[in-house]
Order: C-alpha cells, then sequence, then structure tokens
C-alpha cells in the first residue's frame, strides 16, 4: 500500500466515499476547478463493491448498462465479459476508472470521517477523520451509498460463536474455502440468494435459516455476446439516452399493458418468456404490477409457482415461497440456480417463522430449541439502508444540530439533495432520490452533474451558500410520500421503509416517481435559479442568523 494522501487544511469540497459516486464527483469538480479530495474508509475504490466480495456477488443490472456513460472513449473501450458482471470484474472497472483519471492522487484512502461542523460565521465545514486530520471544505458531499453500513442482528450469543464468522456486506480480501465445513447462512435477501448456490458447491453442509422469503428470478447469465456489445456500442449514446427516459433508468422491453387485460392463459405464456429472458425486466411484463394489488397478485403467484415446479420438496417449496409481501415491494433479486439448491442434499432451509431463531451457541445455531452444528456462520443480514452511513459521523448543522437529530423522525430532504440546517452539504443517492429503485450508475450521474452546476452556477454567481429551505423540505417529503402511496411499495416491510432495523422510523425514503420523473423536477429547480434551495453571497453568509437570502425562488 503507497503512503497514504496527506490532506491539506483548507479545500473547496470534502468527497466522502470512493464509490462510483465520489469518483464522479471528484472528476467534475476537478473540471471546474476545484480542489477536492476524497476521503475513503478502505484501501481502494469501489464502495459497495470493495466490500461486498462475498461469493456470487455480481450485479442485477446488465453490464452494458452497468457503467459510466459520461466517457464515450470509456464506455467504447471497456470490455465487460458477461452479461451481469461479477464483483471482481466491477471492482476492476472502478479501478480502471481511477487509474484512466488519475483519482487516486486526490484519494485519501484507510481513513474515515469522524466529524463534520458547519461553521456558520465563516460558512465553511470543518471536517476531522480519525487519522487526526482536520480540513476546512467549502462543500461536504456525502457519496456514502446507500447500502454500506453492514448490518449484525442481535442474536443472543452471537459473540460466543467459536467458528469462523463473515457478513456479506464485509467480506474477508481473500478467497473463504468452505470445503468440508458445515455453514449456517442467516437472511435470505439478494445477498444470501446469490451466495448460497455457490457457498453449497464447496460445503460439506449448508443450512439456511430463514425468516422471510423473497422473490427471486433467474439470471440466466452467460458470456457476453459479441454482437450484443455491438449493438450497443454502435450507438451508445442513444441506448443511453433511451435507458434515462426509463423509469428506472434500465433500458429494457416495457409491456404497457394492464396484466388484468389479458386471459390467464396468455399472461401465463408472457410471464413465462419474461422468466426465459432473466432479470429483472420480469417486473415490465405488465405496467400496472406495482400499482395494483389483483395485476401484482398474478406475477406473484406465477413465481410462487416456479418454486413449487423447481424444489422437490413440498414443504421447502411452501416455505420459499412468499406470500407476505407483493412481488417487487422488495427489490426483486435475480439468481443463478438458488430454488435449485434446496435440491441438494447437502443443503436445507430451516423456517423461523415456524421455529424462531433462539439463539447461537459456541457451536451452532439454535432454532425452535434444536441446535445446528455449524463450523462456520454467514450473516446475510443486510444493511442499515439509506440513512446508517450517513448517520455514522457526527454532522452538526447550523445552531450545532445534529444530523441525527435532525432526522430522529426519518430522512428529510429537499429533492434528496439537501438538507435545511446544513448549508452546502449535498448527498448523493441519498433518501428522497430514486436510488435504490433505479439504475444506482445512472442515478448517481445525473445527480453529480446536478451538483456540480449547482456548484458552477453559484461560483459564476458569487455565491457562497446554498441551503435548503425547510418549507420545501416538507412538500418534498410530502410528495415523496404521495409518489409511494400510488403503489404497492407501502404493503411490505422492507428497507424502503426502515423496517430492516428494529426502531428505526417508518418512512418511505427512495423516489417512486421515476428516474425521468425525478430529473425534469431537478431540472425545473435549476431552472427556476433553484427553487427550494436559498442562496447566499458573502456577506448574507456571514449575515449570521438575521442574514437575508441573497437568492430565495421557493
Ligand atoms: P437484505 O435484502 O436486507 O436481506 C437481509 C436478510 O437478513 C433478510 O432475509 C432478513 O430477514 C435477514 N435477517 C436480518 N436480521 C435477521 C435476524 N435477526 N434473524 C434472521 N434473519 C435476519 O440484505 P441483502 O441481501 O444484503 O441485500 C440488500 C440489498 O443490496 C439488495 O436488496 C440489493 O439492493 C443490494 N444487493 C444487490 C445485489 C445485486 O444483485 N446486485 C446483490 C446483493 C445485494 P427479514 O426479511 O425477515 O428481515
Amino acid at each position: 500500500m503507497a503512503q497514504r494522501l496527506a490532506l491539506p487544511a483548507s479545500l473547496d469540497v470534502v468527497i466522502v466515499g470512493a464509490g462510483f459516486g465520489g469518483m464522479y464527483q471528484l472528476h467534475r469538480l476537478r473540471g471546474l476547478g476545484l480542489s477536492a479530495r476524497i476521503i475513503e474508509a478502505g484501501t481502494g475504490v469501489g464502495g459497495t463493491w470493495y466490500w461486498n466480495r462475498y461469493p456470487g456477488a455480481r450485479c442485477d443490472v446488465e453490464s452494458m448498462q452497468y457503467s459510466f456513460s459520461f466517457d464515450e472513449a470509456l464506455q467504447q473501450q471497456w470490455r465487460w465479459t458477461e452479461r451481469f458482471a461479477p464483483q471482481a470484474e466491477i471492482l476492476a472497472y472502478a479501478n480502471h476508472v481511477a487509474d484512466r483519471f488519475d483519482l487516486r492522487r486526490d484519494i485519501a484512502f484507510e481513513t474515515r470521517v469522524t466529524s463534520a461542523v458547519w461553521d456558520a460565521g465563516r460558512a465553511v465545514w470543518t471536517v476531522r477523520t480519525d487519522r487526526g486530520d482536520v480540513i476546512e471544505a467549502r462543500f461536504c458531499v456525502m457519496a456514502t451509498g446507500c447500502l454500506s453500513a453492514a448490518r449484525m442482528p442481535d442474536i443472543p450469543g452471537r459473540d460466543s460463536f467459536q467458528g469462523a464468522t463473515y457478513h456479506t456486506g464485509h467480506w474477508p480480501h481473500r478467497k473463504v474455502d468452505f470445503s468440508g465445513q458445515r455453514v449456517a447462512v442467516i437472511g435470505t435477501g439478494s445477498s444470501a440468494i446469490q451466495s448460497i448456490p455457490v457457498i453449497a458447491a464447496d460445503a460439506a453442509e449448508v443450512i439456511v435459516f430463514q425468516r422471510t422469503p423473497n422473490f427471486s428470478v433467474p439470471a440466466h447469465n452467460r458470456p457476453i455476446d459479441p454482437e450484443y456489445e455491438r449493438h450497443w456500442k454502435d450507438d451508445y449514446a442513444t441506448k443511453r439516452a433511451e435507458a434515462r427516459r426509463m423509469r428506472t433508468g434500465i433500458l429494457y422491453e416495457l409491456n404497457d399493458q394492464s396484466a388484468l387485460v389479458q386471459e390467464a392463459a396468455e399472461r401465463r405464456a408472457t410471464y413465462e418468456r419474461r422468466w426465459q429472458t432473466g432479470s429483472t425486466q420480469f417486473m415490465a411484463a405488465f405496467n400496472d404490477l406495482i400499482l395494483h394489488p389483483a395485476a401484482n397478485e398474478t406475477a406473484a403467484e406465477f413465481v410462487r409457482d416456479k418454486i413449487r415446479g423447481i424444489v422437490k420438496d413440498p414443504k421447502t417449496a411452501e416455505a420459499l415461497a412468499p406470500k407476505d409481501h407483493p412481488i417487487g415491494t422488495k427489490r426483486i433479486c435475480v439468481d443463478t440456480g438458488y430454488y435449485e439448491t434446496f435440491n441438494r442434499d447437502n443443503v436445507r432451509l430451516v423456517n423461523l417463522k415456524e421455529t424462531p431463531l433462539d439463539r447461537i451457541t459456541a457451536t451452532g445455531v439454535v432454532a425452535g430449541g434444536v441446535e445446528y452444528p455449524v463450523d462456520a456462520i454467514v450473516f446475510a443480514t443486510g444493511f442499515d439502508a439509506f440513512t446508517g452511513s450517513l448517520l455514522k459521523p457526527d454532522i452538526l448543522g447550523r445552531g450545532a444540530i445534529t444530523l441525527r437529530e435532525k432526522w430522529a423522525s426519518g430522512p428529510v430532504t429537499q429533492l434528496g439533495v439537501g438538507v435545511s440546517d446544513f448549508p452546502n452539504m449535498l448527498i448523493v443517492v441519498g433518501p428522497g432520490s430514486p436510488s435504490l429503485l433505479s439504475n444506482v450508475m445512472v442515478s448517481t450521474e445525473e445527480q453529480i452533474d446536478w451538483l456540480a452546476d449547482l456548484i458552477s452556477y453559484m461560483e459564476g454567481n458569487k455565491l457562497v451558500e446554498f441551503e435548503a429551505e425547510p418549507q420545501a423540505e416538507q412538500r418534498w417529503v410530502a410528495h415523496v410520500n404521495e409518489r409511494a402511496k400510488e403503489t404497492l411499495y407501502l404493503s411490505a416491510d422492507s428497507y424502503y421503509n426502515g423496517a430492516e432495523i428494529p426502531g428505526k422510523p417508518r418512512v418511505f425514503m427512495p423516489y417512486t416517481g421515476g428516474v425521468r420523473g425525478y430529473r425534469r423536477i431537478l431540472h425545473q429547480c435549476a431552472q427556476d435559479g433553484y427553487s427550494g434551495f436559498t442562496l447566499r453571497d458573502a456577506a448574507a453568509a456571514s449575515g449570521g442568523a438575521n442574514r437575508k437570502p441573497e437568492v430565495s425562488a421557493a
């Protein structure tokens, strides 16, 4: 590891996190001639793809679309090898981007931001790190990711286990050899669904502890067909533009028809075609699957039937078939041989709904009074989503209010990018934006372009401070909720609404209005002189509580 980058005492911008968001933000800010550094806890770039190295980890968005579009030469030259890129290849891509744009010289690795304190009189953030750095910056960009605070469940006896333990979101940087081992996997979200088939191929025994089953559709992953690659690259810009017009930011065939207009047999054939194609485009089989309970149920029952058809033991099949939430209201999983894995002799399912998880002992996991002896435990128990990483450092805004206090009842943002009382703090793909309901690469690029334009506008107009207006923020939160109510999302307990953590405020966080709708709103906001934000010049900013806004167009 090269020597750690020394951080200067004063900067235009501190960026927290060297995932795709942080890297692109740095690139854009350099283009504006601003001084910026990224502070990153890991030893390398890649964010999610740096930490999530569990067996079987791969993207659920097709490789040709899960990549940057801002540089034509980059998108033409990079070669993906599989339809859905494995983690190692996405990490290699992140490293390629860092090298290609010479980003590392401005990244301090192995450094955590511990606090950021707003100095209202001077309009600067004072950012401190666990390495003792103290940096004053005009702007602080939180590019910390929605799924980066790995969550270990509070299971009694957890720390008494004598074998090896792993968390999928914090996997070791070496190959873990499970051969000959008895392995418990706790959790059945996307990470478990991807890793279980791979672990089962090596381990002597895999015991899956399932509290809630999830819907999963096949990936049908395969090597990239050169014809398909050419089809994309021949006209990449147009395809990217088409993708940006999709609700999810992913280009796929949409059927703009209700599921309820087709006869049962025809509808089944539609789902069958989608199932054979694979991937999340299954949810685009009809236009009302996420809007109408009866329409949704047709898709849910199709997948449940598939599970019953694949899994030979009827009791296991029934336990794996989700019945407690509409399909798609938790992020649908995309798998390679997940359900088939339960037909292996060395894999069994423990249904925690029937036999609750009691405790962990020195030698195993106890559920329903039965001890299952294991050598290793894999916690595939997810993250403190959306807010976990934003609330880790002590962030103190105007009047020393902390972000934790501000968001005690759930996150409030103006358009997902700014928070009142926290001037010049910018959030990338956070709560209140399409984020996890979209192709995060598309959302990241779009938001960062907007943030860069905002900073450029401020520079051009000699403005030093921007701040979300409280009323605008309340209106945006209400709008996010109104849009969510039009859908079925609220009928599921999910990390979209804080259900993943006991005691976390139950607020629906991502914006369901789609990538296209969100872009229009951001664009309009900018056109209106950044409506819903107050922009101040130096005199107004230093005027303290009685200052007059320089520009306010709410
Ligand atoms: P997750 O979807 O939040 O799943 C966590 C699992 O752990 C759930 O099954 C949960 O059960 C279980 N769990 C938590 N605490 C438990 C406890 N005390 N006892 C028993 N079970 C417990 O997390 P994830 O699988 O890491 O996926 C998170 C997100 O990351 C995905 O939705 C996706 O957005 C992203 N991801 C994407 C990919 C990809 O394909 N690109 C792969 C992996 C992850 P309950 O549901 O009952 O709480």
